[in-house]
């Protein structure tokens, strides 16, 4: 039941606001977290779980990331769960040997920022991926990129931070907030209101419309995206492979997961052929050896997009004690751990990331 008191609600099962609970249960807080759904339900349940830090230019978006690697390094040990993390490493591959121009300065770059980063040549690329077209000119390998099981992340963090005390519950919708004084008082949900001094708003593509509710704007709008999913085939692709739209990674589980880009559609989750086509003939002119996968599903999932494509992450304008963890757009599952801590920071008063002043809400207003 939802009635009780909370000093901390948390609105969102997805991979960011499991991430805040967890930290801030971890930290002591007093937390409520709740998901209209179950959890992972949204863009956290329907993505390819990639985790990119080498894609990142120098400056906040890099060390938000940065971070979330450097605590995704030991978070099965910490949650005590299996979140499947294998920092694998990518290769950025490159079609031509025009486009190679500029890879050694890319790589002396991400050197000059503490990765491990190598330019390597058409041999040595295929040795590494040999499910590669033969006619790739190179690539720019770097050692910190890697991936996740999207579920487990959330059940993960979830499930720990119940231990430490946090109430989780789901299929109950937060349907609006309250504020008095310019101060957020209570979260009202389909199955009562609780009061609290402070709310982490991590609802993704649909935290505007909560947020609106005490007349916050939050210009974050959805982003869909689709996937094609294959039967399992034996270990084809090892690393992350960048520069070639759609992504194609293999689970662990043998699958092949191919997509995805993203369309401005509005809420609409549908999958369409003609982009599954393209998908599928785009994986395929990379990896000619999956014209003869079979495709076993297809679906779409909705990305928070901020309008300027960086998330936002601290406390609204004008509302004080809502939170907003929200709009991380295409790196979500890259981001989450580093915005978890982040939040559970910045409710306590001590906000220790140098960073963070650039995902201010605030810039908006
Ligand atoms: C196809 C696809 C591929 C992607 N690939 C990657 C990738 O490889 N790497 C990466 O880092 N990112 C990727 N992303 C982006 C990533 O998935 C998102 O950035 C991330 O999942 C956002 O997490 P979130 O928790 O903010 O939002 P969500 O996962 O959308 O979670 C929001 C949650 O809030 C709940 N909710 C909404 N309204 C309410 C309410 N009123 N009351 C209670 N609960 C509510 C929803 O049910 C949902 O569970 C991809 C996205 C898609 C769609």
């Amino acid at each position: 039941m939802a009635g009780d008191d909370s000093k901390v609600v948390v609105i969102g099962g997805g991979a960011v606001g499991t991430a805040c609970a967890y930290y801030l249960a971890r930290a002591g807080d007093e937390v409520t977290l709740v998901e209209r759904s179950g959890l992972g339900a949204e863009a956290s349940g329907a993505n390819l779980g990639l985790l990119l830090v080498s894609d990142k230019p120098p400056g906040p978006l890099f060390e938000l990331s940065l971070e979330s690697a450097r605590l995704y390094g030991n978070l099965a040990a910490e949650l005590d769960y299996q979140v499947q993390y294998e920092r694998s490493g990518s290769l950025l591959v490159y079609t031509s040997p025009d486009a190679m121009a500029g890879a050694e300065a890319r790589a002396a770059d991400l050197r000059s920022r503490g990765l491990e980063a190598e330019v390597l040549g058409r041999a040595e690329t295929r040795r590494l991926e040999p499910a590669l077209h033969p006619g790739v000119a190179g690539s720019l390998w770097c050692n910190l990129d890697g991936t996740i099981y999207p579920f487990a992340l959330c059940h993960g963090y979830a499930r720990a931070a119940l231990r430490h005390g946090a109430r989780v519950l789901t299929h109950t919708a937060a349907t609006a907030l309250e504020a008095e004084g310019g101060r957020v008082t209570a979260v009202v949900t389909d199955r009562g209101r609780i009061r609290t001094e402070a709310v982490v708003l991590a609802a993704g593509a649909w935290s505007p419309a909560l947020a609106a509710t005490v007349g916050v704007r939050l210009p974050i709008e959805p982003s869909r995206g689709q996937m094609l999913v294959t039967e399992p085939v034996p270990p084809m692709v090892r690393h992350v492979i960048m520069g070639h739209e759609p992504y194609v990674r293999q689970s662990p589980y043998g699958q092949l997961l191919i997509g995805s880009i993203p369309e401005r559609v509005g809420f609409n989750k549908a999958t369409e052929v003609p982009v599954l086509a393209e998908f599928a003939a785009g994986a395929i002119g990379l990896m000619p050896c999956l014209g003869g996968v079979p495709v076993i599903r297809s679906w779409a999932g909705l990305r928070p997009r901020a309008e300027d494509q960086v998330p936002i992450i601290g406390e609204a304008p004008g509302v004080r004690g809502l939170f907003v963890a929200a709009g991380h757009f295409r790196n979500g599952m890259g981001q989450a751990p580093a915005t978890g801590a982040a939040i559970a920071e910045l409710i306590r008063g001590r906000p220790g990331y140098p960073w963070l002043e650039a995902f201010d809400p605030g810039r908006f207003a």
